[in-house]
Parts: C-alpha cells; structure tokens; sequence
C-alpha cells in the first residue's frame, strides 16, 4: 500500500514494526494530511524519514494548470506517479472553494454524453490520490488566512464513477472528514452517482451526512437508456426509488442532474413528466445544459430554453436551478482536456 493511503491506526501498526514509538504515528500522520512528503517531515529523525522514502508515496503533481479569466476557476491537470492523468476544477464560489476530484482515471460506465468514458476505465484511484488532488491544490495555492484551507467544499464530479471505486471512495471520505483527518465537514460534500442500486443503499450507511447527486438526465426508460447503458442494470423506476430511501434515512434532499441535450430531453413536455416522476421525493434538481461533446454528436440548449425548463419545474412545485456556468473559457466537459493533452503526447510520442 502507498505510503500516503495510510491512515492514522495503519501508520501505528507500521511504526510500530520499524520499533518507533506510538507518537510517531501521529506526527507523520498529520505531515500525511498536509500532503506532505517523507523529506519534509522535519520533525522526525533522518533514519526514519529514509526508511519511509522507501515506500512508494502514491502522489499526485501538478501537470498543466488553466486559470479562467472570466471567474479565476482553475482547471488542473494532475500527474500520477505511474504517468497517468486525471483531472479536476476549483470553483471559487462566496462561500469558500468547491474541487471537483476525480476518482478514477477514466470510467467504464459508457455514458454517450462524456469524454471522460471514450477509452474506458483504466484504473481506480486510491485514497491518497484522492487526497493528493486535496493536497496539489492547497500547495499550489495555500490558504491566505492560519488556520484556514484553501479547499472548503469537494464534489466527487471529475472523472469516474465514485461507486465503482466504493471502498476507496468511503475510505477517502472518512479520512477527509475524520477529527484527526482533513476536518472538511461532510456537509461541504456531495457525491455524484450514475445510479448504481445496491451501492447507494450501503452508501446511505457507509456517509449518511454527505449529499447524493444522482445523474438522471431522462424521465424515462427509452431515453435514459440510450444515454447511460448502466440504465439497463439499474432502471429510472429503481434507482428514484433508491433516491427517495436515502431522502427519507437521512431527511437531506437527494440532487438529481439532468443534462439538457437539445431535441433529447429538453422539452416541456419532458419537464412535466420529469415533475410527476420526482414528485413527493425530497429532491433538488441541477440543470446543466449539456456541454457538448463533438465525438458523440450531441447538442446544448440555448441558457434560455435551460431557464424556461426550469421555471416550469418551479411552477411544478419541484425544486431546481440552473447549474452556473463557470471557466468556460478554459476547457469543455469533463474528461477534455485529459483527452487533449494525452493526443499532444502521444502525437510527440508517435502512436502509443
Ligand atoms: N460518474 C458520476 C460522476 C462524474 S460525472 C456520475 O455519473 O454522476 C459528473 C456529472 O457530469 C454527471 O452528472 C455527468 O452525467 C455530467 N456530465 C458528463 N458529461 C457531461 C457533459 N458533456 N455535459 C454536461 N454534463 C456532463
């Protein structure tokens, strides 16, 4: 296991084996939850941080770096230490700063709209690399105030499907929010699903107080199936089933994303019959009009025609926005800018 997954009772059995003493867990461990590597850990003698140099981190450095210049939203590149990429965006919002992490490097459930699935999953992050976006972030751009972070609030919206990566997505969260961990209150996060069932059911157990974002983007069967294949396993009828158990367990309102695609999903007869769909569940819902996507051939809606649908859900007594569009001067939907740059290497590189 890589040095930066362990957590604070892992560290304790490991130093423990090296014959250290038990406060040396705890020091290394909050080093750990800075991001901080074996060199740097000051504090402890030179043979121990030699012999944690040896285990293999599991970091992640910045690659490429875009600042918008229309809101200062970020988009990072990051670099893992097997040479894969991953992305993620910091949004600068008036209450603090939201990232947007990955957690795996591509994504194997097909959904037709997203570039971060084109090539399929390649393989799940581990904890610390979830971190390590955390950590890339805040030592790129450190809190101006003591005692303050720079990320306040996380969505697990980058690439991958968090409950495909289900036991290191829950580690992940328990590290962050722990006491003795990042202190980011589970409030300030929401994890965002395709709709996988029986993993929402235990996910409600495993994080009850962090928010479920369910990408819906359809009201029906047909249309939702022809957008996400995982609508086959799981269809719309169970999985806003399963959103209305987690509303009713935890009594926090479960986020539904719809995705207008023009001519797909974007009607208003479509709004009526997403209202009566969602109607008595304690929900939100995220309107993003699609960013599109060339490869796929589908198209955006107009912010207009995004507004007009959400005014009649609000007239349908359903909750529902329209998601703010932020850095759109810096890179399109998720998954683009990995694919771009990864074309630019392997063009340097020949075919790899
Ligand atoms: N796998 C998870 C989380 C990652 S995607 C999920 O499916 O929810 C985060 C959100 O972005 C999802 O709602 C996804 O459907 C949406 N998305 C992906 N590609 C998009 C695009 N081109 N335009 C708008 N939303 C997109």
């Amino acid at each position: 296991m890589p040095l930066a997954d362990f957590s604070r009772t892992e560290l304790e059995t490991l130093l423990a084996s090296f014959g250290e003493p038990k406060f040396r867990a705890k020091q290394v461990a909050e080093w750990l939850n800075k991001g901080a590597r074996p060199q740097e850990m000051t504090n402890l003698p030179a043979a121990l941080r030699e012999k944690l140099s040896e285990i293999p981190y599991g970091g992640v450095e910045i690659e490429r770096k875009l600042v918008s210049e229309k809101d200062g939203t970020v988009k990072y590149l990051f670099r893992l230490e097997d040479e894969n990429l991953v992305e993620g965006v910091l949004m600068r919002y008036h209450y603090g700063n939201t990232l947007c992490l990955s957690t795996q490097i591509g994504c194997s459930m097909g959904c037709r709209f997203c570039a971060s699935t084109l090539e399929g999953c390649v393989r799940n992050l581990t904890v610390g690399e979830m971190l390590g976006q955390i950590f890339a972030v805040e030592r790129d751009e450190p809190a101006t105030e003591p005692g303050h972070r720079t990320v306040t609030n996380l969505v697990l919206m980058g690439s991958g499907e968090p409950l495909d990566n289900y036991e290191n997505v829950v580690a992940f969260l328990n590290r962050v929010t722990a006491q003795d961990g990042l202190r980011i209150s589970a409030r300030n996060i929401s994890v965002s699903t395709c709709g996988i069932v029986p993993k929402i059911d235990s996910f409600v157990k495993d994080a009850p107080h962090v928010t479920l974002s369910i990408s819906l983007h359809a009201h029906d069967d047909e249309t939702r199936t022809s957008l996400m294949p995982i609508n086959k396993a799981y269809p719309i009828g169970e999985v806003i089933a399963a959103a209305k158990r987690y509303a009713d367990q935890t009594g926090r309102r479960v986020v539904f994303e719809y995705a207008l695609i023009g001519g797909v999903n974007d009607s208003l007869q479509d709004a009526d019959a997403l209202s009566n769909r969602l109607r008595g569940i304690l929900c939100h819902v995220n309107l993003i009009p699609l960013n599109p996507v060339p490869e796929r051939g589908l198209n955006g809606v107009s912010r207009a025609d995004a507004e007009r649908f959400c005014q009649r859900l609000t007239e349908r007594n359903i909750s529902a926005t329209v998601r703010r569009e932020m850095g759109t001067d810096i890179e399109g939907a998720c998954g683009q800018l990995r694919r771009r740059i990864l074309h630019e290497i392997r063009g340097q590189n020949g075919n790899r």
